[in-house]
């Protein structure tokens, strides 16, 4: 097996390769904070940032990257549409925005944000269409669980080559990974590190201190392991740097096996076949 490392490229259904991990900027706003971190992530190695209309900080991102004056090729920009820009011509006119704000020609990757049951089938439709004028590489889904995407299937015309979902170690999603997997869709974990509330997990923290690494790099390094491609967010250079430095170390059966066990199937996020009842809602299914 070749040795993984943080320029690791994942490929997708669609041809494309897509970075196994990238930053994540939820939850920045201030325009000099997604600079710097887009900065100093670049220096790690990061070449994927994941972005949405909903973070606001799309434009901050487009300046970032704008600052970091570096080849279009060497970078990969992913971003999302929000739920109240569903719909065909919402998403093609907030994608305009979107693209305005980022400075940018094309993403590498547009992603639904949130299944929602209005407009279900249009907006993947203006997804496809944005893919075939190429103003995206290729198209995903975020938050999609099997009975969304099973559903898309009965009119897609190409399937979603990502799904990002919640996964971290309290809710390691192993069925709807291996759904993902069997239909050739690459799951991209958000929130990987739990937004750091397993840090303090006993079986974490024994993990950590018998490899000399942190908490973090072991969730981190437990879905490299595992498969997974992955997001996590910092505002911190020493964290970014950090969280990038996990390919130096390997996590034994055993102790992938331990943190496996820590499942317990916790959200950070609302469930979204509960919000929606998806197969109840549908009128024409
Ligand atoms: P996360 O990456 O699991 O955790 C981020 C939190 O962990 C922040 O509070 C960060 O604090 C802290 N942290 C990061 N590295 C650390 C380290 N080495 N040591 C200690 N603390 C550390 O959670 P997330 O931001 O929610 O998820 C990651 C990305 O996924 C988001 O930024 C976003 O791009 C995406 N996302 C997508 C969806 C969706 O619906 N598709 C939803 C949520 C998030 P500091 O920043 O202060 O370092």
């Amino acid at each position: 097996m070749t040795k993984q490392n943080i320029g690791s490229k994942v490929k997708l259904a669609d041809g494309n390769e897509m970075p196994v991990q990238g930053l994540g900027v939820y939850r920045m706003t201030d325009e000099n904070q997604v600079i710097n971190s887009v900065k100093s992530a670049y220096h790690d190695g990061y070449r994927l940032f994941d972005t949405a209309q909903m973070y606001k900080n799309e434009a901050a991102v487009g300046k970032a990257v704008k600052d970091l004056n570096v080849n279009r090729d060497d970078l990969f920009i992913t971003t999302k549409i929000a739920e109240e820009n569903q719909g065909y011509d919402k998403v093609m006119s907030s994608f305009e925005e979107s693209l305005k704000k980022l400075q940018l020609d094309y993403v590498d990757m547009l992603l639904v944000h949130w299944p929602i049951h209005t407009h279900f089938f249009e907006t993947w439709r203006a997804f496809e269409s944005l893919k075939e004028q190429g103003l995206v590489k290729s198209i995903g889904t975020s938050n999609y669980g099997m009975l969304h995407l099973q559903y898309l299937a009965t009119k897609a015309n190409e399937m979603p080559v990502v799904n990002q979902l919640e996964v971290h170690p309290y809710l390691s999603q192993q069925a709807m990974v291996d759904f993902d997997r069997e239909n050739h869709i690459v799951t991209q974990a958000w929130a990987p590190l739990g937004r750091g509330r397993i840090f303090d997990d006993p079986v974490i923290v024994k993990i950590a201190e018998a490899h000399d690494k942190s908490a973090a790099q072991v969730i981190l390094r437990w879905h490299l392991q595992r498969g997974d491609t992955f997001i996590p967010k910092s505002v911190h250079p020493q964290r970014i740097q950090q969280n990038a430095d996990i390919y130096d170390f390997e996590l034994s059966d055993d102790e992938m096996e331990q943190i496996a066990g820590l499942n317990r199937n916790t959200r950070i996020s609302q469930e979204p076949e509960m919000v929606y009842e998806i197969g109840h809602q549908y009128p024409h299914h």
